[in-house]
């Protein structure tokens, strides 16, 4: 009796150790599970890092949430046209003739063409309905500066609906592009009405001297 007693104690103590063993080991091991979503799922390079077994990242031809690099879109308006299902809608204004860069500084090629691409428009709204978009890709494969593109992201929970329209451009830029198409449109007005001024002058001098002579 006294003999189970104290058998009963030491199994008590045996078999906590033995639980907690198995605890401290696998705290100082990589995990099998991934704590989604405080872990970032979609980065290769995390889930290595913390993790052990066969999960890996998003992969990199994964067709999740379009994203536009601005700085690499001439406003051209393919993507809308491509998108089968109208989820991008483009306004744009007429800008100063330039060549967008890469973040390099390097100059964006017309991935169809292989020429350097040039920009004479300007954004005044990029909007993406991702609620409406069904990821299939053809803006991206359209695009020839590669400014619209997929990304990992997958996530989009919002509130709303309204909130589901990414807008690429701020009520701010879009003030100054409208500005400065205006700017170059009396510029050209300007241009013209000069020139045909002076046409009008030449001409009466042409009259003039053709007065004379008679
Ligand atoms: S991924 Fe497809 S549906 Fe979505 S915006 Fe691009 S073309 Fe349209
Ligand atoms: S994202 Fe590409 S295709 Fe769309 S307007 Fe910009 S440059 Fe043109």
């Amino acid at each position: 009796m006294m003999g189970a007693y104290f058998q009963n104690i030491k199994n008590g103590f045996t078999t906590v150790f033995e639980g907690m063993s198995i605890t401290f080991a696998t705290m100082f091991v990589r995990k099998e599970t991934v704590q989604y979503p405080e872990v970032d799922i979609t980065s290769n390079k995390t889930i290595a890092e913390k993790y052990k077994g066969s999960l890996m990242g998003m992969p990199d031809n994964y067709r999740g949430v379009l994203i536009l690099e601005n700085g690499l879109c001439t406003a051209c308006q393919i993507c809308q046209r491509t998108c089968p299902i109208d989820c991008i809608a483009i306004e744009n204004a007429k800008c100063d003739k330039t060549k967008p860069t890469d973040k390099d500084g390097k100059p964006v090629l017309n991935r169809f063409t292989q020429k350097e691409a040039i920009k004479t428009r300007a954004l005044t709204r990029f909007d993406i309905n991702i609620a409406k978009c069904m990821f299939c890709g053809l803006c991206e494969a359209a695009c020839p500066t590669g400014a619209i593109h997929h990304t990992k992201q997958f996530e989009m929970n919002r509130e709303c609906q309204e909130d589901l329209v990414l807008r690429f451009v701020s009520d701010g830029e879009k003030e100054i592009a409208v500005k400065r198409a205006e700017e170059i449109e009396a510029e050209a007005e300007a241009k013209k009405a000069a020139k045909a001024e002076k046409e009008k002058e030449a001409k009466e001098k042409e009259e003039q001297e053709k007065g004379a002579e008679e």
